[in-house]
């Protein structure tokens, strides 16, 4: 019989980390693997925050896809997925079509804007290289203006909507850059203003009070104005307005507050919550018992019921379950059911301070901000081995 044939479609988190397992466990002429991805590197989205604010190269946060997979165990096809043809069993590309036998997707998440009008057109978001060497480039940008329009102070304030993980980390690498900005272009450091904006009524919703008000004050000191309960109503090319009516100008809007499955999925006809796939216990997509779906694009549910929030850590956990569960499929034996075991979260407060849970223990300061590095590293590992830890880590 035929060899079937494994498509992935991301080499995000859950789509490297799947290739990576199924490189290792497929015995020779077991599956074809075919992993397609938009760029031929993959980017280490955890990382991101720094290469925006330009606090780090948008190098150290990515990696050529052919440095981490065996080419001669899997085709890496270097394109854009744009339509999911599960009627039969195709994906088209922007050149030329894909057959496939079994399905995983793992093209991550696109920003969910709540349709708040003109977040879609006016703010940036931070999800791929390409987006934050646009932000580094753009901030640098205002700094100059600034110097040619001085009156034009609003030139100067940044407004972050969004104080989940990624505003969080994001404006704590903005506030760090914010003095060396100053001292290159000749500016008042006073004339800076950074604002995070959030709409729940507290930063870190969902996270340890305690570690919540730390990371504000580590913030409000390094220049962090924030606006906790207050939603941004509308966003303009001069600005955002919010709830309570009041209107911040500002030529720098970027909007990290919330995220939602690949469009292609809803047009895809799978039945989607904010464009994702609830999956089942083995990840497969309901009523599709040859695609798995994983991370951004999929809603895993705990055990009480409430969907857990998408990250990096849950994607490559789901990916080992995936990459055993095809495998499974195809030599006709059981699939394993996905249990999530969360090993803690650490958030990034800018340099030398962070806050987080590992297991039941609180940490915070110098101790988190080490926590946080060891987590980055032991991902290169996973990925690459000592080779990566040693050209990308950052110790
Ligand atoms: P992704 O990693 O987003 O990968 C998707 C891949 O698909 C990409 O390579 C993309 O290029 C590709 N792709 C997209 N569309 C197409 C297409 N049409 N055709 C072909 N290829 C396509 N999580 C944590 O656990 N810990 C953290 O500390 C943390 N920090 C974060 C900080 C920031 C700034 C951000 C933005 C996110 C952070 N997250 C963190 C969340 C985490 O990054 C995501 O949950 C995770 O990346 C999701 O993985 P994924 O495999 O679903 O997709």
């Amino acid at each position: 019989s035929r060899i079937p044939r494994i498509v992935i479609l991301g080499a995000g988190y859950g789509g490297i980390v799947t290739a990576l397992r199924l490189q290792k466990q497929l015995n020779y002429n077991e599956a074809d693997v075919t992993l397609v991805n938009k760029h031929d590197y993959h980017y280490i989205t955890t990382h991101l925050h720094m290469p925006a604010a330009g606090t780090d190269k948008p190098d150290n946060a990515r990696v050529s896809i052919t440095k981490l997979i065996d080419e001669f165990k899997i085709d890496f096809v270097k394109s854009t997925a744009v339509q999911i043809r599960t009627q039969d069993q195709k994906i088209v590309l922007e050149e030329g079509t894909l057959s496939y036998d079994y399905l995983v997707i793992g093209l991550g998440g696109e920003p969910e804007t709540f349709g708040i009008p003109g977040l879609k057109e006016h703010a940036l978001n931070i999800r791929s290289i390409n987006s934050v060497r646009y932000i580094r480039e753009h901030i640098e940008y205002q700094f100059a203006k600034f110097k040619r329009e001085p009156s034009r102070t609003e030139l100067l304030t940044f407004i972050v909507g969004g104080a989940g993980f990624t505003g969080i980390e994001f404006v704590g690498e903005l506030a760090d850059r914010m003095p060396e900005l100053c001292k290159e272009f000749d500016v008042d450091p006073a004339l800076v203003k950074i604002y995070n904006i959030e709409a729940a009524p507290t930063a870190l919703p969902g996270f340890d009070p305690e570690l919540v008000e730390y990371a504000m004050n580590v913030l409000r000191n390094k220049g962090v104005t924030f606006k906790i309960a207050t939603a941004i109503k509308e966003c303009t090319p001069d600005g955002v307005t919010l709830a309570t009516g009041e209107e911040i100008k500002s030529a720098t809007v970027i909007w990290t507050g919330g995220v939602r499955g690949n469009h292609m999925l809803e047009e895809a006809g799978f039945e989607t919550m904010r464009g994702r796939i609830k999956v089942e216990d083995d990840l497969r997509a309901p009523g599709h018992d040859n695609i798995y779906v994983l991370g951004d694009c999929s809603i895993v549910m705990s055990p009480e019921g409430r969907p857990y929030p998408p990250t990096a850590q849950i994607s490559m956990q789901q990916a080992e379950v995936c990459g055993h569960n095809l495998i499974s499929q195809i030599r006709g034996a059981d699939l394993k059911k996905f249990e999530y075991k969360p090993k803690g979260t650490v958030a990034s407060l800018g340099r030398g301070e962070a806050i987080g849970i590992v297991g039941s223990r609180k940490i915070k300061g110098g101790v988190a901000s080490a926590m946080k590095k060891i987590i980055d590293l032991r991902y290169l590992y996973i990925i690459g081995g000592i080779p990566l830890v040693l050209k990308k880590g950052r110790f």
